[in-house]
């Protein structure tokens, strides 16, 4: 019997498509179908060809069932949340130091013998950058857990090239209404994508829904979104994230100005919505 491709295989076999979506990229759901050999700054992201990544270090801070994890962070996002925490890195895709695939891999490969359990790719939004990722996959060691943490607003065609490759997705469902997905993070028509997006990576990979409580959002995104999980993925493991931090523009927005107000009673709120709808809350 012939073994299915392992998952370096599978990534290399995957590069030139994920390279033929820069002449015409819809690697996100904005489509924009600009030519990123063009240079920088056509599509929403404002990505070029080429790839930066801000940090690339074992971190501690995410999913106790993956730390300690070599994060890998891409530069640039297609989304535009004003309350971005890496706001700078996630809206300026040459942000950090420029991408090198033999380098990453090296510094993975040591970080694994020296104690990381998993391997985290994430951003800004590494979609943007799918066919550095190819190379970089292709190179990783694959005998360990790899990790695909996205805002969930990829294409179909983004997905076609991740599909088997990440063992565990961590995907943010940050709104819970196209209203203020819109005016917090200019994304159009968010739901319906970030639903479909979310129920496609269930069906071929492990995965955590990842939503941050934010001020003010209680009712119109938190209720709607687990809702919406216990509906449809109510196995799913939920990591409600609290201590919202009122970074990069957050100040525009009147709901994050005295943000840390209610933070208590916001939160034990959240905590309440949750148990109401029996989602699997993870740490
Ligand atoms: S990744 Fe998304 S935002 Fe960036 S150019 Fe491609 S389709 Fe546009």
């Amino acid at each position: 019997m012939p073994q299915p491709p392992g998952k370096n295989q599978l990534a290399t076999q995957r590069i030139p498509d994920a390279l033929r979506q820069l002449s015409d990229c819809h690697l996100c759901a904005h489509h924009c179908g600009v030519n990123r050999l063009a240079g920088s700054k056509a599509g929403r992201c404002h990505a070029g060809s080429e790839s930066h990544i801000f940090s690339a270090q074992t971190e501690v801070s995410d999913e106790l069932e993956v730390i300690p994890t070599f994060a890998i962070a891409f530069s640039g996002c297609d989304m535009r949340c004003g309350f971005c925490i890496t706001g700078k890195e996630s809206w300026t895709p040459n942000a950090g130091v420029s991408f090198n695939s033999k380098t990453i891999a090296e510094q993975a490969r040591k970080a694994i013998q020296n104690g990381a359990r998993s391997i985290m790719i994430l951003g800004g939004e590494p979609t943007v950058h799918l066919h550095s990722v190819m190379e970089l996959c292709a190179l990783l060691p694959e005998d360990v857990q790899w990790i695909w943490k996205t805002n969930a607003h990829g294409s179909p065609e983004a997905h076609a090239l991740l599909e088997g490759l990440f063992d565990l997705w961590i995907a943010d469902f940050k709104f819970g209404s196209d209203e203020c997905a819109l005016r917090l993070s200019n994304t159009e028509h968010y739901l319906g994508i970030i639903q479909s997006n979310i129920l496609q990576a269930a069906s071929h990979a492990d995965l955590i829904i990842r939503h941050l409580v934010m001020p003010g959002h209680l009712d119109c995104c938190w209720k709607p979104v687990a809702r919406w999980i216990a509906d449809h993925l109510p196995n799913a493991r939920v990591n409600l994230r609290g201590g919202f931090w009122p970074a990069w523009q957050a100040g525009k927005y009147p709901e994050f100005k005295n943000s840390s107000d209610n933070i208590q009673s916001d939160w034990n709120k959240a905590l309440s919505i949750a148990e109401a709808h029996k989602l699997k809350l993870t740490l």
